[in-house]
This record gives C-alpha cells, sequence and structure tokens, in this order.
C-alpha cells in the first residue's frame, strides 16, 4: 500500500495480551490491582535485576514519585539531562523544585560528565547542591554511567534514571534502568513495549518503593475506615493494562532485536550519504534502538531538516525532529543551564540536525524500503533545486 501512513513508533501487540485482558475479565479483576499487576511488578523488577518495583499509570508518575521519596522540595535544586523530553523534568515543577539543566555529550547524546561535573562544583561552592540528578537514555542509548555515578557518589547526591525510552537496553551487560537509586521505565503507546499507558518504579530499597506504592494508594492508612495522616496520589496501574504488560514483556527481547535490526538496515542504506550521519552507539553498551536517529551536516545535504521532514511528511511518513532541549523551551527560562563546553552546547546542535525515522518493531521491509527511497529522494530534491537555481 503505498500510500499507507508510515507512523514514528506505533504499539506492536504479539497477540498474547488478548487471553491476559480476558482472564482479567473471568475473574473479575477489572478494577484497581490484581494478579496481573503483581506478577507485572514482580516480573519487571526480575528483568532488571531489581528488589522491588510499583506499576503505575504513567513514567511521569513514577518520576514523580522518586523525587517523593527523595523528599525534594520547594527551594531545592534537581539537575536533568536537557535533552529530552519535557516529562523528565515536569516532576520537579510538581514538587516545587528547580530544575537545572545539563547538556549532553557527543558519543551518547546524553547527559555530559564534564558538564554535570562543573555544575557539581559550583553548587557546592554555594553550599547547594541538588538533591537528585534525573540521567535521560536518549533513545534507547545509555548515558555513560561510570563517570555519572563517579561524579554522583563523590558529592553524595543520588541518581533517578529515566530509562523511559531505553528498558531492554544495557550498559556493559547491566540492564538499563537499574543504575540509580530508582529506575523508571515507560509503557506509553509510543515506548518500545506498551501497556497503553504505564509506567514503572524500581529499586533496591523494598521500604522506599512500598512507600511509592502507599503514595500511589492515596496514601491511605491502616485502618478499617478512611484514615490520611499525608498527602497522597492516585498513580497506580489498573489490573487490566497489567495484563498488557505481562504479554508484551514476554516479547521484549524480539521488539529490540527488530528495532536494532530496522537501525542496521537504515544505516547500511542511507550512513555513507553525504552529511548523513547515524546515531552512535557506546562501546561495551546495547541500545534498544527505540528510534533510528541521525545528524545531517546541511552544508553537505544541501537541504535542511525541516525540507527532508516536510517531503517525508507529503509521502505519508512520519518522522520527527530530535527532542527540543528542554533548557530552550519557553517553560524553562530562567532556568540554569550547563554545556558540554564554555564554546559549545551539544544538544542545541543535536536539536538543529537531528531526525528520527519511523522505528516501530512492525515497521515491514517494505515500509523500510519507502523511507529510505524517500528520504534519498529528499537529498535528491535539494540536489535538482540546487541545478535550478
Ligand atoms: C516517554 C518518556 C517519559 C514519560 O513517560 P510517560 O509514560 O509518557 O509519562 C519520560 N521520560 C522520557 C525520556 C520519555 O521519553
Amino acid at each position: 500500500m503505498k500510500n499507507s501512513k508510515i507512523y514514528l513508533s506505533p504499539p506492536h501487540m504479539s497477540g498474547n495480551e488478548r487471553d491476559l485482558i480476558k482472564e482479567a475479565f473471568e475473574t473479575n479483576w477489572i478494577a484497581p490491582l490484581g494478579p496481573h499487576v503483581d506478577a507485572f511488578e514482580r516480573e519487571v523488577a526480575s528483568f532488571v535485576g531489581k528488589k522491588a518495583a510499583v506499576a503505575v499509570v504513567s513514567g511521569t508518575a513514577a518520576i514523580h514519585l522518586s523525587l517523593a521519596l527523595l523528599d525534594i522540595k520547594s527551594g531545592d535544586k534537581v539537575f536533568c539531562s536537557s535533552l529530552t523530553f519535557v516529562a523528565s523534568a515536569n516532576p520537579i515543577l510538581y514538587q516545587g523544585a528547580e530544575p537545572v539543566f545539563i547538556d549532553s555529550e557527543p558519543d551518547t547524546w546524553n547527559m555530559s560528565p564534564q558538564a554535570l561535573e562543573r555544575a557539581m562544583e559550583e553548587y557546592y561552592l554555594q553550599n547547594n547542591l541538588p538533591k537528585a540528578v534525573i540521567v535521560v537514555n536518549l533513545y534507547g542509548q545509555s548515558a555513560k554511567m561510570d563517570e555519572i555515578i563517579e561524579i554522583c557518589d563523590r558529592f553524595e547526591v543520588p541518581i533517578v534514571e529515566d530509562a523511559a525510552e531505553s528498558f531492554g537496553s544495557t550498559f556493559k551487560g547491566k540492564p538499563s534502568g537499574s543504575f540509580g537509586k530508582y529506575g523508571v521505565f515507560s509503557f506509553n503507546g509510543n515506548k518500545i513495549i506498551t501497556t497503553s499507558g504505564g509506567g514503572m518504579l524500581v529499586s533496591d530499597d523494598e521500604e522506599a518503593i512500598e512507600r511509592a506504592r502507599f503514595l500511589a494508594t492515596q496514601a491511605r492508612d491502616q485502618a478499617s475506615h478512611y484514615q490520611h495522616s499525608q498527602m497522597g496520589y492516585n498513580y497506580r496501574m489498573s489490573n487490566i493494562l497489567a495484563g498488557l504488560g505481562i504479554a508484551q514483556l514476554q516479547v521484549l527481547e524480539l521488539r529490540v532485536a527488530a528495532r536494532r535490526k530496522i537501525f542496521n538496515r537504515y544505516q547500511k542504506e542511507l550512513g555513507a550519504l553525504p552529511g548523513v550521519t547515524f546515531m552512535p552507539e557506546l562501546e561495551q553498551t546495547k541500545t534498544n534502538r527505540w528510534l533510528s536517529t541521525l545528524t545531517i551536516d546541511e552544508e553537505l545535504t544541501s537541504v535542511s531538516v525541516k525540507q527532508i521532514l516536510t517531503h517525508l511528511e507529503k509521502n505519508y511518513i512520519e518522522a520527527r525532529q530530535v527532542w527540543k532541549p528542554l533548557h530552550l523551551q519557553p517553560l524553562f527560562e530562567g532556568n540554569k543551564y550547563f554545556p558540554h563546553s564554555i564554546e559549545e552546547s551539544i544538544s542545541d546542535n543535536l536539536f538543529d540536525t537531528g531526525i528520527c525515522l519511523p522505528s516501530g518493531s512492525s515497521l515491514t521491509e517494505d515500509d523500510q524500503t519507502r523511507v529510505i527511497e524517500q528520504f534519498k529522494e529528499a537529498l535528491q530534491n535539494a540536489v535538482v533545486n540546487q541545478v535550478v537555481l
């Protein structure tokens, strides 16, 4: 189907989801919680090698709970990767705290250890260290965890690992999302596996996860009546959606393999074009290639990111720019930002030159061919235009 729309990252069901949802119906475990939720939490915790997990309504809710557990409040600072989706930082605002943004480095596109170190030193001298660092693993690629953990340990600041995009990825053989005090996953519709909407908070601190579960269930005290002594949230995942999650988790490794295969094909067929560079993969890491992402050098391609996206759009192909860095968002105007070096902001550059191609694990080879051909055509159009001019 030549003109059917190709989406960036649509949900990809395995077929087994129906059985689990049916089971929930047949046992009438529809309403909040139930055996699927318990099983899904256990299975995710075990998959990433953590002692405990709590399933919640979204990745954003999981980040929010992690900040609540760290007792982050008004007046506190929280460091956060700048090149990410706004959901990484919104929970900092929910707590009334102040985000400070840290640039990327070129090898992983993730938090720059040297910028992080500069920021830590500056705030240390002011006796104003952050209460947490939110480290994002962009498009599936793990950040430079060794360096980041060393710096955070030195200044005794806990890490929240935002692994919303990197479920199934590894760093030196260890699962992404298992490195911080808290790890966060998202099962939103566009992520590598989905519960249509959902998230998970994991940790080795079982007591903390128990407390997260309490906060996420309206902070209801142990009593025969409804008794509350603290503010809580309604954040728990429903038993039906957890059923989806269990079935999706069974195919996670297949989904990673499929996305990696798509990336490799794009790279093979487009990576040699002048001015086209694919997102790197750091040595000793394995990215799930959640989104196949590349940058262009406009001087060599003679065509802009916007022109390429417009061409793809006209041909019913959904592609996107790389995340707009949070330090450039109107929402965070006035928040402090630490670039990779004094001369260079890496995330600004990635935003200006980056493109995410359709990457869903269900993308057929024919559709991949369509994307490849239209991407090439977008570049050729530029050459034709130049000749006409
Ligand atoms: C998707 C995403 C989130 C938020 O997850 P939701 O489940 O949509 O709330 C957080 N951080 C990053 C980096 C994401 O890509």
